[in-house]
């Protein structure tokens, strides 16, 4: 037992050694512990710091804002996103419900204010779409959710939620949605590949055009669709240039799942990624064929003739000079037929446009029937054609062509139930000797042509240097024309009509003369055919009737009684219905028997239209006037319609008459004609009896009456009294003579 404290403690020290050792540890531990835990604590706040730095990021990166409303004291509490989404300051403004509310676009305003409430009394969260309405205008797309919390006793006590800002998603959207409907209604076929060149998409289009359904092309490659027209080297330019400039657009050829194969106008286009590797193509491409169609179209239609479809005016010029530059290589000559239709204007104006348009088809038809598909047939407008022909070798072979072409052209045309006649007047000039250009060997060639005209038409003439002085004397006839009906240049001659039988005169055939100022007297074959085509020989033909109608009623009242007045008549008036007015009005004004007026119409002109001949004929023959088909045999009259003709007279041609005595088949006509007209009950009168043996031949034939220089030329009226009146005279007298004898 210890004595003394000291004892006491010295015997307790080594317990106390232990106690100080204990407390120290224990120190140690606790210092440890503490300052673990506050290591713990200092990682725990970091890692909390971190987690709310990476939630606000969060926040930030998804728009994603947050609030608190405590429903006791009524503050609203906005995280910092919330502030940013709101565009709201938050060192200027504490957020508020009411705040919150005028933010909201005013339109949505009632929406977001009833979801939350409801909300709130039916303990249920919300979730809400709609707009903000900011300061500046502009408009954002939120969607807001929330949630109640309440206490024990059910009164709500605050409410959390979230507000993200969805506006960039959903326009993002709705361009991405937009974008697809592009693709899908594009009208254009889209097609977009991957870096391997294989189909990953096609587009509704695509399939229209192509034929081909999306499992029919996924994963090929395009060139699938080619139809094989575009070359190897195309396509390697085409493939050089996207990878080049990432970009190609051209024509090519492509073959539809049909077969059908159709021209397309094709764009390629390169999308790249990031690092501006190739990801995809985009193809897009329209069918062409229309746009190919219509300008092959119009390319026809500059170069042809619309109503023929032969080539225009244009495009022989074209032709031609090709044609030239290769015959002067090759040492070749070539040759232009010019070639007009005779009296086309006639039927044009007096048929209508319907159907002189269906007559220039039918005869361009035919021209290219005539000729080798190698030679080109050109029409320049009106009733103007032109042959273009190389290869031609002799122009004997030339020869044989025209008069295959006058024939060919010549034949009857049955048109819109009308049977109708027409023949070319061909002009025909040769490269190089007619003319080295283009210009003059047209010139020459058209020159050609009216020469054929002038000599009688339905004929072919080659071109000889003379023919320009007779085209350009044509051509001043044109022009003076109109000046000489306008100062009565014109007068008539009248030559007479001689009874075979009596040798009487028995009528005067009136014929036309221009006084001309400059050129003397000129006969009518100089200008009748230009007042033809000129519409001229209108008012010509009607001065021509009035004049020979006042000139009948002098011969009568002068004593020539039982005379008749003949009178030409042209195609246009025959065909105007003019006619039968114009000569009531005549037979009135001057009080003539009708019977004494004979009218003269060709064979042509009553054959161009038969049908209407009849029908007119028919209609004169109902007024009494004697009816005369003129120049009997020069046309390609078909008896059936002679027969129908309501006629009084043939007349048979000087061609035939002149022949009678000579080797040719002359006679054979002139008897022929007699006896048709014998049948047909008509009288013959011979035209240009020259000769007493002509005379006489006709006479043994039965001819009943004959004109010709034998008895007269024709000539002015007042000389034609005193013919006719010492004529008859003498015929008087002859006969008396006869008779007492
Ligand atoms: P056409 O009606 O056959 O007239 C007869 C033509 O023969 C006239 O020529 C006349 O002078 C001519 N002739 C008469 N006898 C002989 C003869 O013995 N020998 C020769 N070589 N010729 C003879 P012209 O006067 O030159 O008239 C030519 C044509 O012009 C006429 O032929 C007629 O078709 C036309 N023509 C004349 N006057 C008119 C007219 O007023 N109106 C119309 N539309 N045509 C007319
Ligand atoms: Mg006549
Ligand atoms: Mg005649």
């Amino acid at each position: 037992m210890p004595d003394s404290p000291l004892d006491c403690l010295s015997s307790l020290s080594p317990w106390l050694v232990g106690l100080e050792t204990l407390l120290l540890l224990s120190i140690l531990v606790s210092w440890v512990v503490l300052v673990r835990w506050r290591r713990q604590t200092l990682r725990l706040q970091a890692e909390l710091a971190r987690d709310r730095r990476q939630l606000q990021e969060a926040k930030r990166l998804a728009c994603l804002g947050s609030w608190e409303l405590d429903l006791l004291t009524g503050r609203l509490s906005w995280s910092d996103e919330l502030y940013r989404i709101f565009e709201v300051d938050p060192a200027s403004q504490i957020g508020s419900y009411t705040l919150f509310l005028e933010r909201v676009h005013p339109e949505d305003r009632d929406k977001v204010d009833q979801a939350y409430r409801t909300s709130v009394d039916q303990r249920t969260p919300y979730r809400i779409e709609h707009r903000l309405l900011l300061p500046d205008g502009s408009i954002k797309l939120i969607i807001e959710t929330g949630e109640t919390f309440y206490a024990d006793d059910g009164s709500p006590l605050r409410s959390i939620g979230t507000a993200q800002d969805v506006t960039e998603t959903r326009q993002l959207a709705s361009r991405m949605i937009l974008m697809a409907s592009a693709f899908e209604h594009s009208g254009e076929a889209i097609v977009i590949t991957d870096t391997s060149n294989r189909v990953v998409m096609v587009n509704p289009a695509f399939v229209r055009l192509t034929g081909y359904e999306p499992a029919d092309v996924l994963g090929q490659n395009p060139s699938m669709l080619s139809a094989g027209r575009t070359t190897p080297a195309e396509y390697e330019c085409m493939w050089q240039a996207i990878r080049e400039h990432g970009f190609w657009q051209g024509e090519v050829w492509d073959r539809r799942k049909d077969g059908g194969v159709y021209p397309k106008w094709l764009s390629v286009s390169v999308i790249r990624d990031e690092n501006g590797e190739i990801r995809h193509h985009i193809g897009h491409f329209t069918d062409i064929s229309a746009e190919r169609a219509a300008e092959a179209r119009l390319h026809h239609m500059a170069h042809h003739d619309v109503l023929t479809g032969l080539c225009n005016r244009f495009s022989l010029q074209d032709r031609l000079d090709q044609a030239m530059a290769q015959a002067r290589r090759e040492h070749e000559p070539l040759a232009l037929m010019f070639i007009d239709l005779d009296r086309f204007k006639v039927i044009n104006d007096t048929l209508g446009h319907h159907i002189g348009d269906e007559l220039l088809i039918e005869v361009s038809q035919r021209l290219r029937q005539s000729v080798r598909e190698s030679d080109v047939v050109a029409r320049l407008g009106g009733d103007e054609f032109v042959i273009l022909l190389s290869g031609i070798g002799q122009t004997g072979v030339l020869a044989r062509l025209a008069e295959k072409l006058v024939q060919n052209v010549g034949e009857p045309y049955q048109l819109s139930g009308h049977a109708l006649y027409t023949t070319p007047s061909i002009g025909i000039a040769i490269f190089p000797t007619d003319g080295a250009t283009v210009d003059t060997l047209m010139k020459n060639a058209d020159a050609a042509m009216y020469h054929a005209k002038t000599e009688g038409r339905n004929n072919f003439q080659f071109f000889d240097s003379k023919m320009n002085d007779l085209a350009l004397e044509r051509l001043q006839i044109e022009q003076s024309l109109r000046h000489g009906l306008a100062h009565n240049e014109f007068l008539l001659h009248y030559q007479p009509i001689i009874d075979m039988v009596s040798g009487r005169v028995r009528a005067f055939e009136a014929l036309v003369r221009w006084q001309h100022p400059q050129r003397g007297l000129l006969a009518p074959g100089l200008f009748i055919g230009v007042a033809e085509e000129t519409g001229l020989i209108q008012p010509l033909g009607d001065w021509v009737f009035w004049t020979a109608c006042r000139q009948l009623a002098v011969f009568q009242a002068a004593g020539l009684d039982a005379i008749k007045m003949s009178i030409n008549i042209s195609a246009i008036q025959m065909r105007n219905g003019n006619l039968p007015i114009l000569a009531r009005g005549a037979i009135e004004a001057f009080t003539l028997n009708p019977s004494d007026l004979i009218f003269e119409i060709t064979e042509t002109v009553a054959m161009q239209n038969p049908e209407e001949t009849v029908r007119l004929l028919n209609q004169l023959r109902d007024m009494g006037v004697t009816l005369a088909l003129d120049d009997f045999g020069t046309g390609y009259s078909s008896l059936s319609y002679l027969r129908m003709f309501a006629l009084d007279h043939l007349k048979l041609d000087r061609s035939f008459v002149e022949e009678i005595g000579k080797a040719n088949d002359g006679e054979v006509i002139c008897d022929a004609t007699i006896g048709l007209a014998r049948n047909l009950r008509l009288k013959v009168i011979a035209e240009g009896v020259e000769t007493e043996a002509q005379l006489n031949y006709l006479q043994a034939r039965g001819c009943e009456m004959a004109q010709g220089y034998l008895f007269s030329r024709p000539v002015p009226a007042e000389q034609a009294v005193v013919f006719a009146r010492e004529r008859n005279n003498k015929q008087v007298v002859d006969t008396l003579t006869q008779q007492e004898a």
